[in-house]
């Protein structure tokens, strides 16, 4: 029992390296599950565009486009025109002045009672042209533009309805796209699970028949990893109210778990447990520290687990020779001389077989 013991603390080094490696393949075991489970997010979801061409008709979608190809050709022919239109009214405005000069001076000759030159008659006869002209093209421009607007005005209601016909056929294709994405993360999701549940349950099993084994930080770190996956998997899936009653579940089991382990720790003494412990191996003729078979009397040449014991065929002919018997695999003392009558008596149950005196069970 003492050597186990040794065997099972180790150094202070020994049980950080094993606390941190338990921890590094805990965090190794994640990665591996997120890759797994990043391959499976990869696979590709519905496509809108493609459901929308099947709802929306193409024709409307097309004049819908040309119509606002033709928009912004008038747009940029009523810039045109109101651009020349300016250029047409400064022109106006500026021959008006000159006009108005050349009034202004005839008043001044006829008070003086000289008389406009025929040059200059000229001049504002040219000029009074000009400005007649030019008020003439600003209002053609005027009328062009007014024109121009008015079909704007026109296409761009033609637009409007075209749209509103889209958009009446695109409500069907957004409530088809839903539905059709709502179902590739309900698959996605049952994918990830179904590659995650196995393993968890997998582990939770190795976990509860292995907390034995020297081994069991190995399994330890294998279901934790599991565990906070398919939590994360869970939670990032289904809505947090399902999330929810699925973590104050697995709460209330772990919670339960722990308090039936207190109270039963309370009330049967770790003496007690390791007792019931040795017992049940003794009866399985297993080392209760290793597990290796004892191999004693007509059992000497089998071989045997907890699981096959109850099927072997024991050879008959009784050796019953009995003597002192240590495990061979690790080093326990389970049959040994009693102290007090000198018989052979089991090395790690309270009692003598033969004369049944009592020691203490470490
Ligand atoms: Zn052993
Ligand atoms: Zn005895």
């Amino acid at each position: 029992m003492s050597g186990t013991t040794k065997q099972a603390k180790g150094t202070w080094l020994h049980r950080f390296a094993i606390r941190f490696l338990t921890l590094v393949l805990a965090v190794l075991i994640f990665w591996v599950l997120g890759f797994l489970v990043n391959d499976i997010q990869d696979i590709r979801g519905p496509d809108y565009s493609e459901i929308e061409k099947r709802h929306v008709d193409r024709g409307l979608v097309s004049k819908s486009e040309m119509l606002s190809e033709q928009i912004a050709g008038v747009t940029r022919q009523i810039d045109n025109q109101t651009e020349k239109q300016r250029v047409v009214g400064d022109g106006s405005r500026s021959l008006q002045q000159t006009i108005n000069q050349l009034l202004e001076l005839q008043k001044l000759g006829l008070q003086k009672s000289v008389a406009f030159t025929e040059t200059e008659q000229a001049n504002f006869t040219v000029s009074l042209n000009m400005f007649l002209d030019n008020q003439r093209k600003y209002q053609e421009l005027s009328q062009a533009v007014s024109e121009l607007v008015e079909k704007k005005q026109a296409l761009v209601r033609e637009k409007e309805q075209a749209e509103q016909g889209i958009n009446r056929q695109r409500e069907p294709a957004m409530r088809e796209f839903q539905r059709l994405s709502e179902r590739h993360t309900l698959k996605l999701a049952f994918l990830q699970l179904a590659i995650l549940l196995p393993i968890l349950a997998v582990a939770a099993v190795v976990i509860i028949r292995k907390r034995a084994s020297i081994y069991f930080p190995l399994f330890l770190a294998f279901g934790g990893a599991t565990l906070v996956k398919v939590a994360m998997v869970v939670h990032e899936y289904f809505p947090s109210r399902y999330f929810k009653y699925i973590l104050i579940g697995g709460l209330l089991a772990v919670v339960a778990r722990l308090l039936v382990y207190f109270i039963r720790t309370i009330a049967f003494p770790k003496t007690q447990w390791l007792v019931k412990q040795y017992r049940e191996a003794y009866e399985r003729f297993l080392c209760p520290v290793c597990e290796y078979p004892i191999r004693i009397g007509p059992r000497r040449f089998l071989f045997w687990t907890r699981r096959t014991v109850n099927k072997l065929v024991v050879p008959a002919g009784r050796d019953e020779r009995e003597e002192a018997y240590t495990c061979p695999s690790c080093g326990s003392a389970l049959f040994e001389a009693c102290a007090s009558c000198g018989k052979i008596r089991h090395a790690m149950l309270p009692n003598c077989v033969h004369c049944g005196v009592a020691k203490e069970v470490k």
